[in-house]
């Protein structure tokens, strides 16, 4: 039997303890901001989540260009959290900022289309092989449209999500399994519905729960990531989405599939990687190299139910949409992206990096027979803290341990590198490099060495 390691709680608190002296001591400025900031904004941040770093109080940025990011202390880190996902691109991309500073000069917002729209329509469907598109302007909204179109077309009420999925700040959504039963998830802020009421949530890679939960009909759609990627990623087993989509389809059910982390996968995502063959797909967060853009397209066989459903010349389409939706610099900002920065060569570029980043996270794990483990999906890598890589999202929740995740987060950002929030995600952007990966590693070997007795 392989003896593994365990982490002794008194040493880990007081090595963070530590590290969080480090941190208050290197950032006099952004705590005087942190300060200020007090005064008018609620929590001293701009978003309630920014309170939520490992750091006893956030950085505030200076500046960003590719992969890294300098402090107003004057601190560069190497960004491997790249703003979870919306800036994978890496931070204002050369080849699009000069074209969305184009269009800026050209005016932002007019509700009228652009030409570019015929470009993007045509390069999307060839990347996800669905032939009609909408824009939003954050992958929250696309996923909300997406469940109005689909309880429109199928007159059915239900969604059915996987335990500890997140689509975005979607209420149908925020429900997570207890004790085998359906709860509204802690921490649904002032939920205007009970989500048991609209939704059915199974564990991912349960293929009888999935059945059972679709059997009687009343489920719209299922909205899924391919691989779930906000608790720690979580693979599917082989058969599982042949199985989603064969239920799916027999039950009448709508599939969506929500690409906007896992198109770290590749330049059309987990879909074409794997052949998926969603009714809908949704995308946002870095489709547009940071500008708020997002995108949900449909199958012909949906558009023409949404068609027969809903007659645009006689009615007013509520709930759906925004004045901003589908403004010229989002468009302008998705071409520069797809022609420019999330090409091809930059996708091998990204995986082979994550690559490497996974071997130096496991030759960690191994040489300290650490009881983790670390999955990657395309340019994304993750590590959790347990043996074997989860097969759902209950299983990866139940081994969270945030005292661990902020002292390995906080003694990585004090030695110049970026993780991302809440678990221990890492991405690689086109202008991420070797060395970045290499300076992760040893940060991670030194912070986990201190933890060791030897
Ligand atoms: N879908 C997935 C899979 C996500 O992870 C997120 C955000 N983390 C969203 C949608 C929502 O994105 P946004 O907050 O930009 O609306």
């Amino acid at each position: 039997m392989i003896c593994m390691t365990t982490i002794d709680r008194t040493r880990l608190a007081a090595a963070l303890a530590e590290e969080e002296q480090r941190f208050s001591i290197a950032h006099p400025r952004s705590r005087e901001l942190f300060e200020q900031a007090q005064a008018n904004l609620l929590g001293g941040v701009p978003m309630n989540w920014m309170m939520k770093w490992a750091s006893p109080f956030p950085i505030f940025v200076r500046e960003a260009s590719g992969a890294r990011f300098t402090d107003v202390d004057g601190h560069t880190y190497v960004d491997l959290c790249l703003g979870d996902t919306g800036a994978m691109t890496g931070h204002a991309p050369s080849p699009a900022t000069e074209e969305i500073a184009e269009q800026l000069r050209r005016g932002v917002t007019f509700m009228l289309p652009t030409e570019d729209v015929i470009w993007v329509g045509r390069e999307l469907e060839r990347r996800f092989g669905l032939p009609y598109w909408q824009f939003a302007l954050t992958a929250t909204d696309a996923n909300r449209f997406a469940l109005r179109l689909a309880r429109q077309v199928t007159g059915r009420p239900l969604v059915l999500v996987f335990n500890f999925c997140y689509h975005g700040t979607v209420d149908e959504t925020f429900i997570s399994l207890q004790d085998g039963g359906p709860i509204s998830r802690p921490g649904n802020t002032g939920a205007p519905v009970d989500p048991t009421l609209t939704t059915r949530v199974v564990e991912f890679n349960d293929i009888p729960a999935l059945e059972a939960a679709l059997a009687p009909g009343d489920v719209a759609c299922v909205l899924a990531e391919p691989a779930l990627t906000n608790v720690g990623i979580v693979l599917p087993e082989p058969g599982y989405h042949e199985a989603l989509r064969e239920i799916t389809r027999r039950t009448g059910t709508l599939l969506i599939i929500d690409e906007t982390h896992t198109i770290c996968a590749g330049p059309g995502g987990y879909t074409q990687a794997h052949g998926l063959e969603p009714d809908i797909l949704t995308l946002g967060k870095p489709i547009a190299s940071g500008v708020p853009a997002a995108v949900y397209g449909f199958t012909a066989d949906v558009v023409e139910r949404i068609r027969q459903r809903a007659r645009l010349d006689e009615e007013e389409p509520s709930g759906i949409g925004g004045t901003l939706a589908g403004n010229a610099l989002s468009i302008a900002a998705i071409k520069a992206t797809l022609q420019n920065v999330l090409t091809p060569p930059a996708y091998e570029r990204m995986i082979s990096l994550a690559e490497r980043y996974t071997a130096g996270v496991q030759a960690v794990i191994d040489e300290f027979a650490l009881p983790w483990c670390i999955t990657r999906l395309g340019c994304r890598a993750e590590y959790v803290f347990q043996p074997t890589p989860p097969r759902n999202g209950g299983e990866a929740h139940a081994s969270e341990d945030p005292m661990l995740d902020r002292y390995l987060h906080l003694a990585a950002l004090n030695r110049g590198v970026l993780l991302t929030p809440f678990h221990n995600m890492a991405l690689m952007s086109p202008y991420t490099t070797t060395a970045d990966v290499d300076q992760h590693t040893r940060a991670f070997r030194e912070s986990v060495a201190t933890l060791i007795a030897s």
